[in-house]
């Protein structure tokens, strides 16, 4: 599709109407298998061009470009088609006396067309996931990529209509106008990935058409490191977790949270974890991703500058080959931006606590997070972390995981978004879960009609209530 409304074929209103004319398509679970296992061919066949593009876009490594993008797509479609007959299935449900005999079932039903707009730290994945759900519950789909990595963005417009078929699939590339301007469309979901200040315009554009939509959003998702925690493998967990694609992911453990006892043990672990894991030069590591643009390479240059921390380890910047070492941070000023806005790349501030129990009851008091983190050895302790602080999702002992595990609903809460989506839940999302009572004609007792005789009363008062 051109990225100007209402050129060439006829604008976008147009050729969206067509796209909803072919959900008829989608009929079939056979169908939407088929469309699905085209795409996982395609990036199969293809993936050293698209990792060449994340490479491009973010310095990933070919290992992470798999891991997180490609193969996660890949992983995420395999699932869909082995699980689609279950998900459409007509879910039975019992039935109260009152509306026996008969039959009640909750059937999934397409949407229409689902536009996904899609930001730039995963933007494979990102796009892809939200196209992958959509058809396997039976929508077409638009998506947007984001223009901030343009080289993958390139690939999904080149490629994308044609893998999954151009009567289903539409692309639109540009920046916040063509956005903008696709948003005043009519859609049936809009599914939006990315920062709250263009949720929020989002969901504006969205009330428009009373068009529902899902927010994936982002916040400072923190990790909690209790004193009984194993130090050693959460310092390697959280190195990892914060470091992959250079810190800029939306439910990267933002900042640490520790107990004053094992602050500096932990502070060197995870010193020692980074050098490990990247050497003593992250900038010669094969596996240490780059910063997506100058803009954000000066905004971490300037919130680390800012943060009145000890640098431990890190802090070298080349603005030229958007290189911003792994950084930890101890001890920031409790006013710093580093502690108040999302970091979104590789920093990492230690915050040294004396009352655990007090910082959990400021932290519950904060927009609530897309992950908690906590590293305990207890189970009794983790429950009481997650229980004083409300999270979109959280992980005890490990950070990212639960994004792998397709069961696991995916999405935030209050300011890190609505709406969750992997696996069956993603399905769910992208479906109208339609209500269907079937009731034989008879018998049909007229004691049940108005006008209400005392029996009558009596008994519908029994049968409800
Ligand atoms: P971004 O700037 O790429 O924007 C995302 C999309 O919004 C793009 O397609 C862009 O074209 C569009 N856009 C930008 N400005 C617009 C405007 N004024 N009007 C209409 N559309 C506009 O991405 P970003 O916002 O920088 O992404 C980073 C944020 O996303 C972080 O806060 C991160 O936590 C969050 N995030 C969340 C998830 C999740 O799954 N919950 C995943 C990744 C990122």
């Amino acid at each position: 599709m051109s990225d100007e409304p209402n050129e060439g074929t006829g604008g976008w209103t147009e050729r969206i109407e067509a796209l909803r004319g072919s959900t008829s398509l989608l009929h079939e679970a056979s169908a939407r298998s088929e469309r699905l296992k085209r795409l996982e061919d395609h990036l199969r066949e293809h993936e050293v061009e698209y990792a060449t593009a994340l490479t491009a876009d973010l310095g990933k490594s070919a290992t992470e470009a798999w891991l997180t993008e490609i193969g996660f797509v890949i992983g995420q479609s395999r699932y869909a088609r082995r699980h689609l007959r279950e998900w459409m299935r007509p879910r039975r449900v019992s039935l109260p006396a009152v509306a026996r005999p008969g039959r009640g079932r909750v059937v999934p039903t397409p949407l229409g067309v689902v536009c996904v707009i899609a930001p730039w730290n995963y933007p494979l994945h990102l796009a892809l996931a939200p196209v992958v759900a959509a058809v396997a519950a039976g929508n077409s789909v638009v998506v947007k990529p984001s223009e901030l990595a343009p080289r993958t963005a390139e690939l999904i417009a080149a490629n994308l209509p044609s893998v999954l078929g151009t009567d289903i699939c539409e692309v639109v590339t540009g920046g916040a106008e063509v956005t903008a301007a696709l948003l005043t469309e009519r859609f049936d979901h809009l599914f939006y990935t990315g920062g709250g200040r263009v949720g929020r315009i989002v969901m504006e554009a969205a009330s428009r058409h009373l068009t529902p939509v899902t927010l994936e959003l982002g916040g400072r998702s923190p990790a909690v490191v209790c004193a009984d925690a194993d130090l050693s493998v959460t310092a390697r967990r959280l190195v990892w977790g914060k470091f992959v694609n250079a810190g800029q992911t939306c439910v990267a453990p933002d900042h640490v949270v520790v107990e004053r006892a094992i602050a500096d043990r932990l502070t060197s672990l995870i010193a020692a974890e980074i050098e490990a894991a990247f050497g003593s030069d992250a900038s010669m590591s094969a596996d240490y991703g780059r910063i997506v643009n100058t803009h954000h390479v000066d905004r971490l240059e300037g919130l680390i500058r800012e943060s009145g921390a000890t640098t431990v380890i890190g802090g070298q910047i080349d603005r030229d080959s958007r290189f911003v070492a792994p950084t930890v941070l101890v001890e920031p000023d409790p006013s710093s931006s580093v502690l108040a806005d999302e970091i979104f790349g590789p920093i990492l501030p230690i915050v040294v606590v004396d009352d655990l129990d007090s910082e959990l009851r400021r932290m519950a008091e904060g927009p609530t997070p897309l992950a908690l983190y906590v590293f305990t050895g207890s189970d009794q302790r983790a429950r009481q972390v997650l229980e004083k602080v409300p999270s979109g999702g959280a992980v005890i002992n490990h950070t990212l995981l639960h994004l792998a595990v397709h069961e696991l609903p995916f999405g935030g809460m209050g300011e890190s978004g609505h709406g969750s989506y992997h696996g069956r839940s993603g399905f769910d999302r992208l479906s109208h879960l339609r209500s269907v009572l079937q009731r034989p004609t008879r018998p049909d007792p007229r004691i049940a009609y108005p006008p209400y005789g005392r029996v009558a009363q009596r008994l519908l008062r029994r049968l409800t209530g």
